[in-house]
């Protein structure tokens, strides 16, 4: 696969074609997406496929190779940050990108009818909807006087002056703990305030809480602080959420017809972290 403008629109529909090959085409496909992240990022997009002859080229249908879950912040759109252009990537958006029916119904079409060989959840940095759900459960927390900061010892403590940039397995491994829902700090038992929380988070009214703040709880209890972390735990679990959802994301995946990738945009240097595949 070449990169860029180079690679012309009948290329793109032979890898697609090529039945035998699902994961090399979500292998290239990402690839692409990258190359044009980091063109994107440099200052110097191509803006591919956006010209006359490929809005004609696509009148009567559309290939895709890749089905694209975002958060809909304005500063987040996933043609431009990617740098693709028309037909190259089936967008579904939500706030803090939650999953519905609304949308598991749309991924499935991808899947299904356009035949995606990739699914990409992208989260990002400075997530409002991450922030709210922080505030949502600080706030349900002090409302029925959990202790969170108690609960989760001194990895609760001040941070100020600490470097919060992800330190490699550590954090890492933290985020998977999270997201497998392992008890890290297995106090566990009725008292666990964490157990409380979680049982109100999941009954509560607000969609954000339910979802983001479900995400927010789990990371913490990995004693994970800050928010770059909250996004990527998030991130992690909507993953699983979907699988978990969708038997038929679940059989594409199963039958190695579709791979899924979570990463995270940075708002400050404009590149998009990988955080599986
Ligand atoms: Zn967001």
């Amino acid at each position: 696969m070449t990169t860029g403008q180079a690679t012309t629109r009948s290329e793109l529909f032979d890898a697609h074609d090529d039945p035998s090959s699902p994961e090399s085409t979500a292998n290239a496909t990402w690839s692409r997406m990258l190359e044009g992240n980091s063109r994107f990022a440099a200052g110097t997009p191509e803006h591919p496929w956006q010209d006359r002859e490929t809005r004609e080229s696509l009148i009567d249908g559309q290939h895709p190779d890749a089905a694209v879950l975002a958060c809909s912040d304005s500063r987040v759109p996933p043609e431009i940050i990617f740098d693709q252009g028309l037909g190259n990537m089936f967008t579904v958006r939500t706030a803090g990108q939650i999953i519905d029916d609304a949308v598991i119904a749309s991924l499935e079409y991808a899947v299904t009818h356009l035949h995606v060989s990739l699914l990409v959840v992208l989260g990002h940095e400075h997530c409002g909807a991450v922030a709210g759900a922080v505030e949502e459960l600080d706030e349900l927390a002090a409302s029925t006087g959990i202790d969170l900061n108690a609960a989760d010892g001194d990895a609760m403590q001040p941070a100020s002056g600490v470097d919060n940039a992800i330190t490699g397995n550590a954090t890492a491994d933290a985020i998977l703990n999270a997201n497998s829902g392992m008890p890290i700090d297995a106090t566990g038992g009725e008292d666990d305030p964490f157990d409380q929380l979680e049982t109100l988070v999941t009954e509560a009214e607000s969609v954000i809480l339910r979802s983001v703040g479900a995400s927010v709880l789990s990371a913490r209890e990995a004693e994970l602080t800050d928010h770059d972390d909250f996004e990527r735990v998030h991130i992690a679990r909507t993953i699983e959420t979907l699988v978990d959802r969708s038997s038929i994301i679940q059989y594409a995946l199963a039958e190695q017809r579709l791979s899924i990738v979570g990463a995270r945009y940075r708002l400050t240097d404009g590149k998009v972290e990988v955080l599986s595949f």
